[in-house]
């Protein structure tokens, strides 16, 4: 059996349409007013703005490693954070520390440390499991190169951008 759908009845404003379109138009003045007095923001002007400041302290950007106060390199190479992560992006090289240092026969030392940023999830497991609070998800989320050489960080380059960190540091509390 056939079923008859009824048409709706318009209104006369409804069949004109002319009231519809000034509404619509109305609403994009509204928003085009809010952009033009700046209450409104639809684009950043990255790279010269950034999303820096509305970051949460618990952001993973890139892993990085750090020293403590006296300067010293807290990694002492046990290759852990090599052995745990999932695209084995982390490629370290120990050694031995010099023997007319303190540490010697006690710590050893990456020679070699790189992390391949291409290959890199920013997932934090190096830094969950690292006994030595060496190495830290950093903020930095801008991880760009024009070769995938570039892309890899070496010791030298990590060391940079880790920087110092002092004393105990907890990683996965509010003590953070
Ligand atoms: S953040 Fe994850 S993927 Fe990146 S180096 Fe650390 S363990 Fe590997
Ligand atoms: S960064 Fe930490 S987990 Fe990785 S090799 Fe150094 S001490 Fe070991």
């Amino acid at each position: 059996m056939a079923l008859v759908v009824q048409r709706p009845k318009l209104t006369l404003a409804e069949k004109l349409y002319l009231p519809s379109i000034i509404a619509g138009l109305l609403v994009t003045l509204k928003h085009l007013r809010k952009v033009v007095t700046g209450k409104t923001k639809v684009t950043m002007q990255y790279p010269e703005e950034k999303w820096d400041s509305h970051l949460p302290d618990w952001y993973r950007g890139a892993p990085t490693l750090v020293a403590d106060e006296h300067g010293k390199e807290r990694c002492v190479a046990c290759q852990l954070c090599e052995f745990i992560c999932p695209p084995r992006a982390i490629t370290i090289h120990p050694e031995e520390i010099p023997g007319d240092t303190k540490w010697a026969k006690v710590e050893k030392r990456p020679k070699e440390f790189e992390i391949d940023m291409i290959r890199c999830i920013y997932c934090g497991l190096c830094e969950e499991v690292c006994p030595e609070q060496a190495i830290f998800l950093q903020k930095d989320y801008s991880i760009t190169g024009y070769s995938r050489a570039e892309m890899k960080h070496d010791k030298k380059k990590l060391y940079e951008l880790g920087g110092i960190k002092t004393g105990l540091v907890y990683k996965w509390n509010e003590k953070k």
